[in-house]
This record gives structure tokens, C-alpha cells and sequence, in this order.
């Protein structure tokens, strides 16, 4: 043994090996390598004193703005301390506590877990909370975790490691200290740790975005099959102008780096479509096969991905007072969900298109479709947009039917609709010199530069800063169109703007793309929607449909007596179309044989009109407001993308990009 090592031994005999594992941080261990099964195991050990210890599960996650923490597949747990196996109970009110009594001589207490990573059949809100295939991974921190209650999550750190099947890459948007197949990090606080998710997988790509800003953007995509990792160098510069646009809109950082995880499963998503959650410094997304590689995933990608980067800065950033909590186990107040999903909507869909991902036709095309669903929610006289907002947790959990009375998570579109008036006004009240860009740097930037420090806002802050923007009563501007029970959505955005939705029997490229192979959406003509195989998904309150009988779960067999299929039901819909050679003899109904458990029965849903589809109108010579407000507004266009971009790598390279970003 050297001299060194003795005199190591003799000072750790004096000092007590306890006391120095006593102060060393709290720990994580995960071990992925029996992902592919859908289990995830995990060690944890705390610092512990000698008494009852109390410990959670995180059941309130941000970003889902729920208690959505998936306490059902937390398996297997072993609480210990000295090598010995401790007692534990679980709270029999808040079941996802657990008190374990730490022994005499005790100062760490040691857990094992096992999770796993399996749908649960109840779970409405981010049903891929659970993403785990035979050739990718992603950990979301929160679904291993239990931690001490009563400590700050905000202060509180845990030193993370991974154990990483083999020949897997991974990425972080913490700086790794060590590679692959056993990434570890520093030590970092809960909050940080579970805002942190770590894409892993087999097939693994990067891609460097060149923007000019100094700010390191990259594109980290795992996909079961390797004909996914492929990014466009269209899409690459649209991705890069996203940033460009996105600081000319803002005016600040909230992050030193920022790294998409995107994983690209048809186990988790099946249509060629991309659904994310935001985080401070990452995405995480979740894609179906030929997102990338399709036209149909256009409108997600560009929409999806915009969306979530925003929420950097409105959601993590700025974030609404009731979201701004110490532990994970405290409700949310919801009721801001307006602001931070609405107006992250309405920045999304502008920034897809100041971006490039879409043109300006695709803009209006998105308008027409979110202001024709929004028309289509008579449930809004009973429940307003503000009550969408502050019943989210509930209306998470809801499954299809009887939407439009019920409403959903309105607070987007109809979210999205209402930020789209209150541009619009800034610009019409200032002549077009002021927009709501001029609000956005006084709302999301509220220091100059960058400014990692979550800054919590309320009703009061965000009227304020309308006010320094142009004065006009912006409360009561608000508090109008939140309560508001009229039947129509708030549209002034468009009307001011010289837009009107209307109809045609021609389905635009986004609708036709949120509708999906699998379905038919006849909401704005019979008003139901109908899936290939006949089965009923929703019926509009109050359409013809519903006047007629039909109700969501029932199964169509015949359509005006041929057998359903969605090309039958669509030709049914056309014959109640007036035509040249058909005017007077227009169909008047649609006849439905239907299954609805006791004998098959017809319904004839009276109706004439055949398919209808929303889209734009102009009105009049009123400045087309939604034009100016999809144009670019980064003076930088020159743009290029790095030529590192390494689709279907086996080297290391993503993980070595991202040990590269130690800041
Ligand atoms: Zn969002």
C-alpha cells in the first residue's frame, strides 16, 4: 500500500467514515439497461438523522400542470440504512408519502426502486410519460424520485448518474461529466434534476444549428427506425432561424444552451405527428414515424416545436405565481393557464411561420381551423374560458365525448385566439407601430441579457405591461373575453384583421393532417366525428347530429343503406350538396343504421349542405394584420447549418457534444 493510501486510511479511521458520507450529497443511480422491458431501476441515498424520516413521490409535474406523477408504477421499494432493511409506511391520505424511522448510529438513509415504465389505461395527460422501446429511452427524472419532504426543491441537491444499455447514446441538457455507458452529472438541485429529462437510445443523431447567436442550439433525435434520424437542411435553417426569430421576439435568454430531445417511436405515437413537453434548457419530444421524412408532420413540427422552445421563456422562466411552488406535493393554482398555454399557442403558430416552418397560406389555414372549432363550443355558455383555464387538472382526465359541451383544454386555441386579438389591437391602436412583440420584451425580459432566475407573474404585471404598451383598459379588455358565455369565440383578431372563416367542401393540407387517415371530421357539417371503423368519436351539442339522436361510442354499419366506410360516408355527405345537376333534388338527410347495444336502429340526420371545411375570407380593404404579423423579423437571414450534422451515428459524438457545453 503507498505511504499516500495509509495516511488516507489512518485520517478516515480518525474522522469516521460516516461522517464523511454523511455530508457527501444526495444521490441518484438509475439503471436503464432493462428498458427495453419497460423497467427502469433506480438507487437514491439521502443524508438522514436518527428519528422519523418522511419522504414523496413528485405528484404535482410541472409542465403538465397536474397531479400526474405516476405513483401507480412505483414498484419495489426497499428503504435501508447501515445495510439493513428499515420499515415503511405509506400515508393512508396522501399515498404517495412514505415514513421510514432512520436507527440510532444511522446518517444516510438508502432506497431502491423499480419503475415501470408502462402506460397506465386511466392516464388522459401526457400518455407517453412512459417512453421505452426496444431501442430507446427517455428518463424523466420525476418517475424514479422520492425525496425528503420539507426541503426546498429550488435548493435542495442530488448528485445524478445513468446506467445506459450498450451501444446506447444519450443527451442531457446537463453538462455530462462521463460518457456513455455511465453518464454521471454534478450535483444538482430537484427542481434542476427533473426539469433535466435524458434521451437515450441505439440509433442516435446530431445536429449543430448555426444561428450566429451565442447560444449553442442542437438537435438530438433517437428514433427506432434509423430512417427517422434524418432532419432536412430545410428544416436544420428553419430550426435556425426559430432562434433568430425567437430573440428578435423576445429580447433575452432565459438559458446558456438549448437542446432539442426528440425520440421517434411507432410504439408511442403512431401518425407522422410530434406532441412535446417544455423544459428550462430542453425539450422533450415525442414524434411518430415519418415526422421529418413526411409533409403530414408540417404543421405539428413547426407548430409543436415553437411551442415548447416559447415556453422556455413563458412557463419556465416567467411563470404564473401559482405554478411557482417549493415542492412537488403542493397543488397548482391553474388559473394563469391562459397566458402560459394560451399565449405560448398563440407564439407558437408565429413563430412557425416567421420561422419558415410554414407559409403564409398555412397560417391562415391554422387561424380558420382553430377559430371554426372554437365557434363550434356551445358549452361556452356554462363554462367560460377562464374556467377551462382553472379546471385543467379535471379536463386533463377526460376522455372523448361530448367535448364541445364539456370543453377541453380550450385554454390554447381559444387561448391562442384571444393573445391573436390583443396584437392585433396593440397594432390597430398604434397605427401598426407597436405590436405585441413590444410587450413580450417587457414581459419576458425583465432584466437585459441572460437571466436564469425563475420570475414569477400575475394579473396585475401582465395588465401593467399592456399598459406601458399602449393604454387601453387592458383588465377589462381581458376580463371580458376570459368570462365571456356568448356563443361565439372571440374572433376580433381576425375580424379587425379583415377575416372571416367560411366553408368549403375542400378539406385544407392541416386539417387534413390533424385529422389523420383514421378518421372523418364532419363538425362543421352534420357535426360528428366519425373513426374508419364506424364507431362514433364526438357528436357537436346541439348540431344535426345530436337533434337526430346520435351520441359518441355508438357504431355506424350503413350509411343511406351502403355498408360505412369513411369513403361511403363522405359520398353520403356530397349527394345532400346542392350541385348544377342535382339543385332541387338535393338529399335531405343522412340515413345511419347503428349498434348501440339492443337492436340496430336508423337515424336520419336532416342536413344539407355536403362537407364542409373551414378557411379565410377576406371581408374588405382592412389591413391584413395576420400577414404583418407572420413576417419575419430577424435581421439575420444569412443562415447555414453545421456540417458536424451526423444522422445515424454509432460513434459518440452526441454525448461528446454534450460533455463539450460544461458551463
Ligand atoms: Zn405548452
Amino acid at each position: 500500500m503507498p505511504a499516500k493510501a495509509i495516511v488516507l486510511v489512518a485520517l478516515l479511521a480518525l474522522i469516521g467514515p460516516r461522517t464523511a458520507l454523511a455530508s457527501s450529497p444526495a444521490t441518484i443511480k438509475v439503471d436503464l439497461r432493462q428498458a427495453p422491458q419497460a423497467i427502469f431501476h433506480a438507487d437514491l441515498s439521502f443524508p438522514a438523522k436518527p428519528g422519523p424520516m418522511r419522504l414523496a413521490y413528485p405528484r404535482w409535474i410541472p409542465g403538465d400542470h397536474a397531479p400526474a406523477g405516476p405513483i401507480e408504477n412505483l414498484t419495489g421499494l426497499v428503504f435501508s440504512a447501515n445495510g439493513a432493511t428499515l420499515p415503511w409506511t405509506r400515508d393512508p391520505k396522501e399515498l404517495d408519502q412514505f415514513e421510514v424511522v432512520i436507527p440510532k448510529g444511522a446518517t444516510r438513509l438508502d432506497i431502491h426502486l423499480d419503475f415501470l415504465a408502462v402506460p397506465a389505461i386511466a392516464r388522459a395527460i401526457n400518455p407517453a410519460s412512459t417512453a421505452a422501446t426496444d431501442t430507446l429511452a427517455v428518463l424523466r427524472w420525476h418517475t424514479v424520485l422520492l425525496y425528503p419532504m420539507g426541503v426546498d426543491i429550488a435548493q435542495y441537491k442530488i448528485e445524478p448518474s445513468v446506467l445506459l444499455p450498450d451501444g446506447w447514446q444519450f443527451a442531457c441538457a446537463l453538462p455530462a461529466q462521463s460518457s456513455a455507458p455511465n453518464p454521471s452529472f454534478a450535483p444538482v438541485t430537484l427542481e434542476k434534476l427533473v426539469d433535466s429529462p435524458l434521451l437515450t437510445g441505439r440509433y442516435f443523431a446530431t445536429y449543430q444549428l448555426t444561428t450566429k447567436l451565442p447560444i449553442r442550439h442542437t438537435v438530438h433525435i433517437a428514433a427506432d427506425d434509423p430512417a427517422d434520424l434524418v432532419v432536412s437542411t430545410e428544416q436544420q435553417q428553419a430550426l435556425a432561424r426559430l432562434a433568430l426569430e425567437a430573440h428578435a421576439m423576445y429580447g433575452s435568454w432565459p438559458f446558456d444552451h438549448y437542446d432539442y430531445l426528440i425520440n421517434i417511436s411507432g410504439k408511442l405515437r403512431e401518425r407522422p405527428s410530434i406532441g412535446g413537453q417544455e423544459h428550462g434548457e430542453s425539450s422533450d419530444d415525442t414524434g411518430g414515424p415519418g415526422v421529418f421524412t413526411t409533409a403530414t408532420g408540417k404543421e405539428s413540427v413547426g407548430d409543436t416545436l415553437s411551442h415548447e422552445y416559447s415556453h422556455s421563456w413563458n412557463g419556465k422562466y416567467r411563470r404564473p405565481a401559482g405554478e411557482k411552488v417549493h415542492d412537488y406535493q403542493q397543488p397548482y393554482d391553474d388559473s394563469l393557464n391562459w397566458v402560459y398555454e394560451g399565449l405560448t399557442t398563440y407564439l407558437g403558430h408565429v413563430l412557425a411561420a416567421r420561422a419558415g416552418f410554414w407559409s403564409l397560406e398555412e397560417f391562415y389555414d391554422e387561424w380558420a381551423n382553430e377559430a371554426a372549432a372554437m365557434n363550434c363550443r356551445p358549452g361556452r355558455v356554462w363554462r367560460n374560458l377562464q374556467d377551462s383555464a382553472t379546471s385543467l387538472p379535471t379536463l386533463m382526465r377526460a376522455g372523448a365525448g361530448w367535448t364541445s359541451w364539456r370543453r377541453s383544454a380550450d385554454y390554447y386555441p381559444e387561448g391562442a385566439l384571444l393573445w391573436l386579438d390583443v396584437d392585433v389591437t396593440i397594432r390597430k391602436l398604434t397605427a401598426n407601430r407597436r405590436s405585441l412583440d413590444d410587450f413580450l420584451h417587457l414581459f419576458l425580459a425583465k432584466q437585459p441579457g441572460r437571466d436564469p432566475t425563475i420570475k414569477a407573474y400575475d394579473f396585475a404585471e401582465l395588465v401593467a405591461d399592456l399598459e406601458k404598451v399602449t393604454p387601453n383598459n387592458w383588465a377589462l379588455f381581458l376580463h371580458t373575453r376570459l368570462e365571456s358565455h356568448a356563443s361565439d369565440a372571440p374572433l376580433g383578431g381576425l375580424t379587425q384583421s379583415g377575416w372571416r372563416v367560411t366553408y368549403s367542401s375542400q378539406e385544407n393540407a392541416f386539417e387534413k393532417a390533424d385529422e389523420g387517415a383514421d378518421t372523418v371530421s364532419a363538425d362543421f357539417s352534420i357535426g360528428a366525428n366519425i373513426k374508419a371503423d364506424g364507431v362514433v368519436q364526438d357528436v357537436i351539442w346541439g348540431g344535426p347530429s345530436f337533434k337526430a339522436g346520435l351520441g359518441p361510442g355508438m357504431k355506424i354499419l350503413t350509411v343511406n343503406d351502403r355498408t360505412f366506410s369513411l369513403a361511403t360516408f363522405r359520398a353520403a355527405l356530397d349527394e345532400t350538396a346542392a350541385t348544377e345537376t342535382r339543385s332541387a333534388a338535393a338529399t335531405q338527410s343522412v340515413r345511419l343504421l347503428i349498434s348501440n347495444g339492443g337492436p340496430t336502429r336508423v337515424i336520419a340526420v336532416s342536413y344539407q349542405g355536403g362537407q364542409r371545411y373551414p378557411r379565410l375570407e377576406r371581408t374588405g380593404q382592412d389591413t391584413d394584420y395576420l400577414a404583418e404579423i407572420a413576417h419575419a423579423r430577424s435581421p439575420n437571414t444569412s443562415l447555414n447549418t453545421s456540417p458536424n450534422a451526423n444522422p445515424g451515428t454509432t460513434s459518440n459524438a452526441a454525448s461528446d457534444a454534450h460533455t463539450g457545453n460544461a458551463k
